[in-house]
């Protein structure tokens, strides 16, 4: 059992979108005194006591960080409740019982390396196709927030923001992003899954790894502006968050372009050389392997269709 968190933040707002899909607006006693003290696509670690049943003691967990680093305090996250979790004590169903100014824990210190900074670099020319399946838009978010901080008149048309999401209400962001599309030409596609109860919407539909299958990655290359078979790594370098099935989705496909993760073990099974450069990166919300290196009857053809690639680029 994980002793009993000290508490040292407050929830300042919540935004429930739908009954499971929430923002959460918290603000620590001590901000960091470093600014800006995260860089966009980093997260934090949040946690609770069971206060209903103390014998559980504490859950944290890490949440992406949706707010700009260039903002003050609230700190903000979008998080989906998982109705069906692994432990006995998930985090989430705690924090559905919080209110506003309800006490809990937040480690002020961000983490991780899916940041423009740590991958690509910032001054990177290329397309930057951002993958979201639900609440793995908001490290995106929070990138595209922070250029608007940096720049209130940046230009984000190398910025194409593809979510995905079950209803048409659990696309979170969207009027705000939208916004972006006007104003500052982000691309934006978000894609929906069950669109059969919603004759309003006109968008995508389907799950957002659908966008990179067959016939409709050319619909995508048209769209960006590319001809048939421009996308490769050599236009666009791709990040992709949320759980295995949108990253493994979305990775399969784009061998066939050359496309090569950001996972040591994946690139060797591949047969990558180790002067090619990474190409595609990912967070991953779970811990399903994303591709089953040991089994040969996965890596195999993924092998000889990651050589046809590379030979052609
Ligand atoms: C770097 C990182 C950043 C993360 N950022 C976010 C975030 O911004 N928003 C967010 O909602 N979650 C995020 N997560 C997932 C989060 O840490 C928890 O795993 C999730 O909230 C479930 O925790 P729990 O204690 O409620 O459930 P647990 O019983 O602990 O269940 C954990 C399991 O739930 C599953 N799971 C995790 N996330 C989801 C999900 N979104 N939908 C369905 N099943 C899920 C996974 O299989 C995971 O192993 C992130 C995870 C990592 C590693």
């Amino acid at each position: 059992m994980a002793k009993p968190l000290e508490y040292n933040a407050t929830l300042t707002e919540r935004i429930d979108l739908t009954d499971a899909l929430t923002m959460f607006r918290i603000t620590p006693d001590q901000m960091p005194a470093e600014r800006p003290w995260f860089v966009p696509g980093q997260y934090c670690v949040l946690g609770a006591n069971n206060a209903e049943k103390p014998e559980l003691g504490s859950v944290r967990r890490s949440m992406s960080i949706a707010s700009a680093p260039e903002d003050d305090a609230p700190i903000e996250f979008y998080v989906r409740f998982v109705s069906k979790p692994e432990s006995e004590n998930p985090l989430t169903h705690l924090l559905w019982k919080l209110k506003q100014g309800d006490r809990m824990y937040m480690r002020p210190v961000a983490a991780g390396v899916f940041t423009v900074k740590d991958t690509v670099g910032f001054d990177d020319p290329r397309l930057r196709v951002m993958v979201a399946a639900g609440t793995g838009s908001a490290p995106f978010v929070s990138m595209l927030r922070s250029e608007l901080r940096k720049n209130p008149q940046a230009d984000l048309s190398k910025w194409v923001l593809l979510h995905g999401a079950s209803y048409p209400a659990d696309l979170g962001y969207r009027e705000e992003l939208e916004g972006y599309v006007k104003s500052h030409g982000l691309k934006y596609w978000p894609t929906v899954s069950r669109p059969k109860d919603f004759p309003d919407w006109k968008g995508d539909t389907g799950r957002v790894e659908a966008f990179f299958d067959g016939a409709r990655l050319l619909d995508f290359e048209q769209r960006l502006g590319l001809a048939p078979g421009e996308f490769t790594p050599k236009t666009a370098v791709i990040f992709i968050c949320g759980l295995t099935g949108t990253i493994t989705g979305t990775i399969v496909p784009l061998v066939d372009r050359g496309f090569v993760p950001d996972f040591k073990r994946i690139r060797e099974a591949l047969g990558v050389p180790p002067e090619t450069k990474d190409s595609v990166f990912y967070e991953q919300y779970d811990t399903e392997p994303v591709i089953n290196v040991k089994d040969p009857s996965v890596v195999e053809p993924l092998r000889e269709r990651m050589q046809a690639a590379l030979a052609k680029l």
